[in-house]
């Protein structure tokens, strides 16, 4: 359940009246959107089809199994958030997988701060080239290759990362 606060208009501080879903109007007249943030994930195969699963190093859902991936960061674009983040968590540059490709999206309800804030999920599929060394960091603890066959997406945090695994699991079935 979405519970995402906001008490006061961030152009001028006049309080909000009560929102109109996601619209909010001051009584100086400004009209400010709350929409979910931005955030992107991927599956990542390695050549013998496994796929990169991380276990979260933080909150939400520390211990638990996650992909690659995390916010956007202010303006910044899917594309280069996505090379960000597996730059970051993985140590894995552009030129070491495929150009991604969008999967699917969804809205994952994100714990923080005492608030359940919507963040809109955007899932991408990507083969890596060869077989460059991974190394888990900042937000993951560790990083393993794993057949979707053995991996149990009940231990997988975010439903929308669930949802795309999920997906990865039909399609090597059919295959
Ligand atoms: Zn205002």
């Amino acid at each position: 359940m979405i519970s995402e606060e906001m008490n006061f208009c961030r152009r001028c501080g006049a309080a909000f009246a009560t929102p109109d879903h996601h619209v909010y109007t001051c009584a100086n007249g400004h009209v400010i959107y709350l929409n979910a943030s931005p955030a992107v994930g991927i599956v990542l195969y390695n050549d013998k089809g496994q796929v990169l699963i991380l276990e979260r190093a933080i909150n939400p859902g520390i211990g638990r199994l996650d992909v690659p991936g995390g916010f956007c960061d202010g303006a910044e674009r899917l594309e280069t958030a996505l090379a960000r983040e597996l730059e970051e968590e993985v140590g894995l540059t552009s030129d070491q997988y495929d150009t991604p490709e969008f999967l699917l999206s969804n809205i994952d309800p994100y714990e923080y701060g005492g608030e359940t804030l919507p963040v809109m999920a955007a899932m991408f599929t990507a083969h890596i080239k060869g077989n460059p060394e991974i190394h888990a960091a900042d937000d993951a603890a560790t990083a393993t290759f794993i057949d979707l066959a053995e991996l149990d997406l009940g231990k997988v945090h975010f439903p929308t990362v669930r949802e795309a695994l999920e997906v990865a699991k039909q399609r090597a079935q059919q295959k």
